[in-house]
């Protein structure tokens, strides 16, 4: 049966996470993937859309490490001149990067970047360690799914050919709202909106390399922790994002991740 989680800031400053149903939430004791139990406390009136002053949506995993993988659908890897890779492209996005549900995505000063393109993707939540696991074994190793927005310059992209600064400044990880389990990470519909203009349109299975063999890819040579968060390539379509943009990546099954996007602040 699937189950739906949102970690959460509640009005007295706790941060937990909790099982959703029914605009109701269930405190856990940890993270699920944690074995994570009810509490039993309960709170009334908590949606996915992070509405209601009891509780507010947080980024709903705190993952060790983020790892990516790079043009991981054929008509996405054309669209861009490049090849379709022959093993999987892997690459990191840093936990600082996260981004919660309805944040805000801050763009960089022109001198440092003057394109920022949203790319629609779906994330795995990894439940078990990992560490040099088979394709047929991970499976058992999905905990559960959640959306992303991998947000990258591309400019930078391009100019410093490691995609450190490109892919993982502040707020360039958008995740959530929820992390859903029980679903087919094969089987899923990507949407992306900007504003009311669909950009990107896929299915999860059109992946040149699908998820297990991923997590089986990339665990031959870094352990995968329970919690860590695998982001597994857009469909095509990617497009500029520019200031007062607001951002919908919406996967079937999970539902919509909305961000908003704007200039950077000169503030620190
Ligand atoms: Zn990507």
């Amino acid at each position: 049966m699937s189950k739906r989680y949102a970690r959460l800031q509640l009005a007295d400053g706790r941060r937990v996470y909790a099982e959703l149903s029914d605009e109701r939430a269930r405190v856990l004791s940890a993270a699920p993937w944690l074995s994570g139990e009810p509490t039993g406390e309960v709170l009334e009136g908590v949606g996915e859309e992070g509405q209601g002053a009891a509780a507010k949506l947080l980024e709903p995993v705190e993952p060790s490490k983020i790892i990516c993988v790079g043009r991981n659908y054929q008509a996405h890897a054309k669209e861009l001149g490049n090849e379709v890779p022959v093993e999987p492209l892997l690459f990191m996005k840093p936990p600082s990067s996260l981004l919660a549900p309805g944040g805000t995505i801050e763009l960089p000063p022109p001198s440092i970047s003057n394109r920022i393109e949203h790319e629609a993707e779906l994330g795995i939540v990894i439940g078990a360690r990992c560490r040099k696991v088979s394709a047929a074994e991970a499976a058992a190793m999905i905990f559960g799914c959640t959306v992303v927005g991998d947000i990258t310059a591309r400019d930078l992209q391009k100019k410093d050919g490691q995609w450190t600064r490109a892919k993982g400044m502040d707020t360039f990880c958008p995740v959530g709202p929820v992390v859903v389990t029980g679903l087919d990470p094969q089987a899923l519909t990507i949407t992306c909106k900007v504003g009311s203009d669909v950009r990107q349109q896929g299915s999860t299975s059109e992946m040149i390399f699908p998820v297990v063999q991923v997590i089986a890819y990339a665990s031959q040579v870094i352990t995968l922790e329970p919690g860590d968060l695998l982001v597994t390539g857009t469909p095509p379509g990617v497009g500029p994002l520019v200031d007062g943009d607001d951002l919908s990546i919406e996967i079937s099954g999970i539902g919509a991740l909305r961000v908003r996007v704007a200039a950077a602040s000169s503030t620190r």
